[in-house]
């Protein structure tokens, strides 16, 4: 009888330990918020001289550079020196970084933003060049993608959820359902930066997401849109949305498509930034 009264009150106990867990579920996400507004706190000077540098784009901007379907950009200033995307051709990256007085050896991270061939298929190329880099890749990326980066002997890191890169550099953490994508966060001293690749997940929920995890004010989106094939109404409502989160400058491009572009400068004048491959801005082109 005894026996028995001990094993229910073992199976008592570990049922109270398991409602337990289910009622703290948000724990460790509550101890993640709070650290990234500590650390928010502790660096909210943020990067005060940021630049930059379109390499690959489909829409043209400097003489000289070649365009192709894709979008990749170098960003300096920060603690690392990132090039964010790889655009669909090796060939047509490199000789845009060299003619944009890129050093590929001056690259330390890499970032793609999701998987699609005008976003990863210039990184073998560039891998040729500097091996010696640190490769963000949403963790839905396929095994033969990652075992192809650990073979040039990259260091990889898998993005879930939001994390810090280095000083001042999010990434919003992989979002979507269908195409997973992460999207890179500059702190900036002027407020924050957002790059998208092709905002698969949806442009304004990106610039929601990256509000939400740094508490910013933002003072650039920019990069693909993937607007290319919206209506009218559709985009006026998502400039609506822009203008209603306070976002300062927009740059879209890529995959943003002609309407998009035309609507947006329409509406931010001159807050609204002609990107194309070759463009470069400095965090001083930002008031
Ligand atoms: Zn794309
Ligand atoms: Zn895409």
């Amino acid at each position: 009888m005894r026996r028995i009264s001990a094993i229910i009150i073992l199976l008592l106990a570990a049922v109270a330990v398991v409602l337990a867990a289910n009622f703290y579920p948000n724990l460790s996400d509550q101890r993640k918020e709070q650290t990234m507004n500590e650390e928010n706190e502790a660096t909210k000077a943020g990067v005060n001289d940021l630049t930059i540098t379109v390499v690959y784009d489909n829409n043209p901007y400097k003489q000289g550079l070649q365009t192709a379907w894709g979008f990749s950009c170098v960003i300096t200033g920060a603690e690392k020196t990132i090039l964010f995307d790889t655009g669909g051709d090796g060939s047509v990256l490199l000789g845009n970084m060299e003619k944009s007085a890129i050093e590929p050896n001056g690259i330390d991270i890499v970032v793609l933003s999701h998987i699609h061939g005008d976003h990863t298929g210039g990184l073998d190329y560039f891998l040729e060049k500097n091996p010696d880099v640190t490769i963000y890749v949403p963790k839905s990326f396929p095994k033969k993608f990652k075992d192809n980066v650990l073979s040039f002997r990259s260091k990889i890191v898998e993005v879930e959820q939001p994390l810090k890169i280095c000083e001042n550099v999010y990434s919003s953490g992989e979002l979507g359902k269908w195409i997973k994508e992460q999207s890179l966060i500059i702190q900036t001293n002027k407020g924050l930066i957002v790059l998208t690749g092709c905002a698969h997940p949806g442009i304004v929920k990106i610039v929601n997401e990256a509000k939400d995890l740094l508490k910013g004010d933002i003072l650039l989106v920019m990069g693909g849109f993937h607007l290319e094939w919206a209506t009218t109404g559709k985009i006026e409502k998502i400039i609506s949305a822009f203008k209603q989160m306070g976002v300062r400058y927009v740059g879209p491009s890529h995959c943003s498509g002609h309407k998009a572009r035309t609507l947006f400068e329409k509406r931010f004048g001159t807050n609204y930034i002609n990107v194309g491959a070759g463009k470069v801005i400095t965090a001083a082109d930002l008031q």
